[in-house]
């Protein structure tokens, strides 16, 4: 099928060939910065996707393009079934990936050997065990640490995201980008971005421009060394010359990277979202339950796409709590 008549390209050209899909609105952490301090209302297991669904709705998208899946949530490894979601998923000609927050990850190992899972990107956002539980609200650090170094040791390519917040663990880039020089590991500072209920606050956000000041009064220039960046990469890549990781930015609130946007997410109750911005979701599940073809839904959600962030193109609309208040919370959405 040629790129003009894909249904999975938009009215800006931009061809979607990565799904992000939701398998629970659960987590076994409790994040300040995705899930509200009050929680969320979950809806009915009878309107969340069984895994047969799952398949079929990712199916569809891989039959117009899609070569990549990764699995997020809330947590998508306290779904009962995530082990037979995975090995149903790995059947499809995909590259399949997870994020995680690593607490259960020792369990699945093997798992994820069998289902070909090669990339897995593990939330941490402080190396104090202290501060980890002040976000969290669960006290798992050390579970977590080891896990993510088991899958280290497993083999597995392990990217570290870590959701900066001023005067919280801003003091820590240096410590996490110290992590790179033994450990064969790519940390990614995300800028604290803006949710329901997230009590988001642009003076709470690290940008791009002060993370680098960080990094430069650290290291010499000459050290630091911006890396390719991978096609439709929302990170800008860096390494400390010599170190065996690397470190790299996600800057979707000062330096978003709409125009090489790639992705479609799926939440757990099969509502198709075009964009992580987007206050407007497309239900898929309820028509496919009727039996209903789902390809014209997903065609005109796709041409629905706006150009950048959901239509809040500037700063000065994504600051607008009226603007992104409209969108789900995090833990809804997936990442
Ligand atoms: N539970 C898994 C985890 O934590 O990795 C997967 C779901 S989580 C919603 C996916 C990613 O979204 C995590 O890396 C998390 O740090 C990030 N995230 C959540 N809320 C965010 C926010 N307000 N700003 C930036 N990133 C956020
Ligand atoms: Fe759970 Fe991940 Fe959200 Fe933290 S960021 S509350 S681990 S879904």
């Amino acid at each position: 099928m040629s790129a003009t008549n894909n249904i999975l390209t938009d009215t800006f050209g931009r061809e979607h060939t990565y799904l992000r899909i939701s398998l629970t609105e659960r987590c076994n952490l409790r994040c300040t910065y995705c899930m509200p301090a009050e929680g969320i209302e979950l809806s009915p297991k009878s309107h969340l996707m069984n895994f047969e669904e799952i398949y079929t709705i990712a199916k569809t998208f891989v039959d117009h393009g899609v070569t990549k899946i990764r699995l997020t949530g809330g947590e998508p490894l306290v779904r009962k079934d995530a082990p037979v979601i995975l090995k149903k998923l790995a059947s499809l000609p995909v590259e399949l990936a997870i994020t995680t927050n690593a607490v259960s990850v020792d369990r699945f190992i093997d798992t994820f050997k069998e289902c070909g899972i090669k990339n897995i990107n593990v939330s941490l956002d402080s190396l104090v065990s202290a501060k980890f539980k002040e976000v969290t609200r669960r006290d798992y650090f050390q579970r977590v640490y080891d896990n993510i170094m088991m899958l280290i040791e497993e083999g597995f390519n392990v990217k570290l995201n870590a959701v900066l917040m001023k005067g919280f663990n801003d003091n820590e880039i240096i410590d996490f980008i110290n992590l790179t020089k033994t450990h064969r590991i790519n940390i990614r500072f995300i800028e604290f971005m803006p949710f329901d209920g997230n009590k988001w606050d642009m003076d709470k956000t690290v940008s791009y421009k002060e993370i680098i000041k960080y990094v430069y009064k650290s290291f010499p220039q000459e050290k630091v060394l911006r890396i390719a960046d991978a096609p439709n990469d929302t990170s800008k890549n860096y390494k400390i010359d010599g170190y065996q990781g690397s470190f790299a930015i996600i800057s979707s609130v000062t330096n978003p990277f709409c125009d090489s946007c790639n992705r479609l997410r799926l939440t757990a109750n099969g509502r198709m979202k075009n964009c992580l911005f987007s206050a407007s979701e497309s239900d898929l599940l309820t028509p496919l339950r009727e039996g209903k073809n789902i390809e014209p839904i997903i065609q005109k959600a796709v041409q629905a796409k706006l150009k950048m962030r959901g239509g809040m193109d500037t700063l000065e609309k994504l600051k607008k709590p009226e603007l992104h208040g409209k969108n789900r919370s995090m833990i809804t959405i997936g990442g």
